[in-house]
C-alpha cells in the first residue's frame, strides 16, 4: 500500500478549555495577528476545509471549533449518533494545510454547571429550519455568540450550504453590534451534484444513490427560472414531482424566498433563494441554489 504523505503546514495546537483558546488569541491579537475562526462540529470534510483555506487566506491566525453542540439539538434528533472522529478531523486539517488552534472542548466545558443563557434571533428563524426544528437556531445562536467572545475572531466562515443559519448569525451580528466580519462561503459539493454534509454517512448505499435528487431539483427549478418561469408555485410543484419520484424520499419544505428576509416570494421578480430539505430514509438533508 502506498500511502501518499500529507503537506503538513501547520499543526494545531489542540484546546480542550475555551479561557484556553481565549488567553492564546488575545495573545496573538496584541501583537497585531488578525484572527480566524471556523465553527464547525466536526467529521471534516471538503466543505469543511473550505472554510479553513479561506481563513488562512484571509487571517494571519485560524482557530477552528469541533463541537457537537447539544443545544441545537431537539430531542430525538441524532445528537447521540453524530459523527465523533477527532483523530480523522485532524488528519484532514493537516492535508489541507492546517489550522493554528483546534477548540474541541467537552459539552461541559462550554455549557459548565449552572450555565443559564439564551439568544434568540427573530425574524430570520422563523420560516423553514426554525418551524421544522423550533429551538435549532437558539442553539445556534448561542454557541456561536460563545465562540465569537471566546476567540475574539476578526473574521468568522460559514458555509452557504446551511443558508438560514449564514442569515440568523448575520442578523445576530447587526442586531447585537458585534464586531465580526461573516463570510459566507459557496457549497462544496460532490461529482453527482450531492452537497457534502457529516450526515451523508448516515446513507445507505441505495439512500446515497437518490439523494442527488435534491440538486437536481434545485437545477430544474433555477432552469425555469432562467427560461423565464416566473411562477413560484409552478416551479414548486414540479420540483415536488421530480423529488417524490425517488422512492427514499419525503419533504420537509420547498420554499422560493428573498435571499435577505427568506419571506416566501409569489413571482421571480428578482434575485431569489432555492431552499429544501428533504428526508432521505431517516437522514433528512437541506440544500439550496441562489438566483442572482
Ligand atoms: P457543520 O459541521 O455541519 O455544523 O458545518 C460547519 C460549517 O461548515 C457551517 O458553516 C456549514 O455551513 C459549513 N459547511 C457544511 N457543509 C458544507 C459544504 N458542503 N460546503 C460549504 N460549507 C459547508
Amino acid at each position: 500500500m502506498t500511502s501518499e504523505k500529507p503537506v503538513v503546514d501547520v499543526t494545531p495546537e489542540v484546546i480542550g478549555e475555551p479561557n484556553i483558546l481565549s488567553q492564546r488569541l488575545a495573545a496573538l491579537r496584541r501583537q497585531g495577528k488578525t484572527i480566524g475562526l471556523v465553527p464547525t462540529m466536526g467529521a471534516l470534510h471538503e466543505g469543511h476545509l473550505s472554510l479553513v483555506r479561506r481563513s488562512r487566506q484571509m487571517c494571519d491566525v485560524t482557530a477552528v471549533s469541533i463541537f457537537v453542540n447539544p443545544t441545537q439539538f431537539a430531542p430525538g434528533e441524532d445528537y447521540e449518533k453524530y459523527p465523533r472522529v477527532l483523530e480523522a478531523d485532524l488528519e484532514a486539517l493537516a492535508s489541507a494545510g492546517g489550522a493554528d488552534f483546534v477548540l474541541a472542548p467537552s459539552p461541559a466545558a462550554m455549557y459548565p454547571e449552572g450555565f443559564d443563557a439564551h439568544v434568540h434571533i427573530g425574524g430570520v428563524t422563523k420560516r423553514l429550519e426554525g418551524e421544522c426544528r423550533p429551538t435549532h437556531f437558539d442553539g445556534v445562536a448561542v454557541v456561536v455568540l460563545k465562540l465569537f467572545n471566546m476567540s475574539g475572531a476578526d473574521v468568522a466562515f460559514f458555509g452557504q450550504k446551511d443558508y438560514q443559519q449564514a442569515a440568523v448569525i448575520q442578523k445576530m451580528v447587526r442586531d447585537l453590534n458585534l464586531q465580526v466580519k461573516i463570510e459566507v462561503c459557496p457549497i462544496v459539493r460532490e461529482a453527482d451534484g450531492l452537497a457534502m454534509s457529516s450526515r451523508n454517512k448516515y446513507l445507505s448505499a441505495e439512500e446515497r444513490a437518490q439523494a442527488p435528487v435534491l440538486k437536481k431539483a434545485l437545477d430544474l427549478a433555477k432552469e425555469q427560472i432562467e427560461a423565464g418561469n416566473r411562477d413560484t408555485a409552478d416551479l414548486k410543484h414540479q420540483m415536488r414531482r421530480l423529488i417524490s419520484a425517488v422512492p427514499s424520499a419525503a419533504i420537509d419544505y420547498i420554499s422560493i424566498a428573498d435571499p435577505a428576509t427568506l419571506e416566501e416570494l409569489d413571482s421571480v421578480g428578482g434575485p431569489a433563494v432555492i431552499l429544501l430539505a428533504v428526508k432521505i430514509g431517516a437522514t433528512r438533508l437541506i440544500d439550496n441554489i441562489v438566483i442572482p
